[in-house]
């Protein structure tokens, strides 16, 4: 049997093989050429610090407390492996804002054990109980909040005048419970239970008012969340904290009805001549692409144009779709190769020279009123400049508006031609088309 201090060596080298492996998994996510296995590293070292808890920490554990942990990580494995394999992609913004909420949660409870056990603590032990406390509540009730917003379970943002001032209010009432909690002044269960509400009532205020243009996945979760909505913001060109506090997404009727003109319809035959007999293409692929999943057409035709001796290009919008990395994902999927590949600021001074933007439903990220109407909830926006090109062609089903719910200036241009129908199914055509182009 080894000894107690051998096996706090071992525990802790465990611990600081998973931390190495959970960056290491990390690095790797960030380019969908190595995300696969970064999520299978990053995988291995839970699976390590999980054993490691098991066999030497939870070796002075109650038979009936090992119990209910392995009975628990039985039970969530089976949860997340049936919903993961199940889940539509589409659906996997919702499917990340429950994890991110389940995450919240737990850190939660782990804080609410200390602070509710009383046990002797010193300060720094209550500090970071009650900071933990405070991020884990917030996000998971936020988190559920943004999964009810993004499932369609709740379609009205909640505004009222003064709103962020409650906010404030709750923000500070928080504040100074979990002093007293820290302090230990005064600091029984009622006041680690008020404080613990009062962080889940702003979890769920702050994502209330969010609406329209902008529900995250995990829009107020802890430190990933943070940072995927710092991202959005800044895809958005917002703060944070006009997000937060601001209702941000609130689309007025007349900046949603402000469009005039009427939508000119094209056939697929006659855009496919067009689109053979180009030199330069760029393809703008959207939440509609995902809905379709048109991916594997999509690189058909690029193919097939790229034989032809056309310039193909995709352009990605860092919000095109519904989670980030959405659109990059499905062009990984469907083997475009990354140079063909360029994002918002590399792209967006080609489509002057574009003979042809090929939208594929997509509609928020081309949207020209994020330039010109100030009125318009996506005022401010950076957006791919789809409306500079010779040629626009559309593909969507109808007139459907896209996530921010407001009208498209860019449908109703001079140089622009809808191709309705599904993405899959229009884009089959083309491919037709160009074929019978020669
Ligand atoms: P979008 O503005 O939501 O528009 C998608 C368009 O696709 C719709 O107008 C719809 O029109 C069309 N469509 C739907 N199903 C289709 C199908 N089967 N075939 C063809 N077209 C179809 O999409 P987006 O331009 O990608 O912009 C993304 C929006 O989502 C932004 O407002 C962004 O802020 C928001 N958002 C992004 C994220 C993220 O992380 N990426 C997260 C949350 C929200 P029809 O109904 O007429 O077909």
């Amino acid at each position: 049997m080894p000894s107690a201090a051998t096996i706090q060596t071992l525990t802790q080298l465990s611990y600081l093989i998973a931390a190495a492996l959970f960056i290491l998994g990390l690095k790797r996510m960030s380019s969908p050429v190595t995300a696969v296995s970064g999520v299978r590293w990053a995988g291995l070292g839970m699976l390590l610090a999980t054993l490691v808890t098991l066999v030497f920490v939870g070796s002075s554990a109650s038979a009936f407390n090992l119990a209910l942990v392995v009975g628990a990580i039985a039970l969530g494995g089976v949860i997340a492996w049936v919903s993961g394999k199940r889940v539509a992609m589409t659906d996997m913004p919702q499917m990340i804002a429950l994890y991110n909420g389940m995450g919240g949660g737990a850190a939660a409870a782990i804080a609410a054990v200390e602070l509710y056990g009383g046990n002797e603590h010193n300060v720094v032990h209550l500090t970071m109980a009650t900071i933990g406390g405070f991020i884990g509540a917030v996000s998971f009730s936020g988190s559920l909040i943004a999964f009810a917003k993004l499932q369609g379970l709740i379609t009205k943002s909640v505004r009222f005048s003064g709103q962020k001032f409650v906010n404030l209010g709750i923000l500070l009432a928080t504040a100074v419970l979990g002093f007293m909690v820290i302090t230990g002044l005064h600091a029984g269960a009622p006041e680690v239970s008020a404080f613990f509400a009062l962080a889940l009532l702003l979890g769920v205020a702050m994502t209330l008012p969010i609406g329209g243009a902008m529900i995250i996945a995990g829009t107020v979760v802890g430190a990933a969340g943070t940072l995927l909505t710092q991202l959005m913001a800044k895809a958005m060109n917002r703060s944070l904290g006009n997000v937060l506090f601001s209702n941000f997404g609130e689309s007025s009727s007349a900046a949603a009805g402000g469009v005039t003109g009427t939508q000119k319809a094209i056939e697929a035959s006659d855009a496919g001549v067009m689109m053979a007999y180009s030199q330069k293409i760029i393809i703008v692929p959207g939440y509609g692409l995902a809905v379709a999943q048109a991916q594997h057409k999509v690189w058909e035709l690029a193919q097939l144009l790229i034989d032809h001796g056309v310039k193909v290009r995709f352009a990605i919008h860092p919000v095109a779709g519904r989670m980030p990395g959405h659109m990059n994902v499905l062009l990984a999927e469907a083997g475009v190769p990354y140079d063909l590949i360029s994002d918002l600021d590399e792209i967006n001074a080609e489509f002057e020279t574009a003979d042809v933007a090929l939208i594929i439903g997509a509609n928020d990220v081309v949207n020209p009123d994020a330039r010109t109407n100030k009125g318009s909830p996506i005022y401010g926006m950076p957006i791919l400049s789809a409306d500079k090109a010779k040629n626009v062609v559309v593909i969507k089903r109808g007139q459907g508006q896209g996530f921010s719910g407001i009208d498209n200036a860019l449908f109703v241009l001079d140089q622009t031609r809808m191709l309705y129908g599904d993405a899959q199914a229009a884009v089959s055509q083309l491919i037709q088309a160009v074929k019978a182009a020669g």
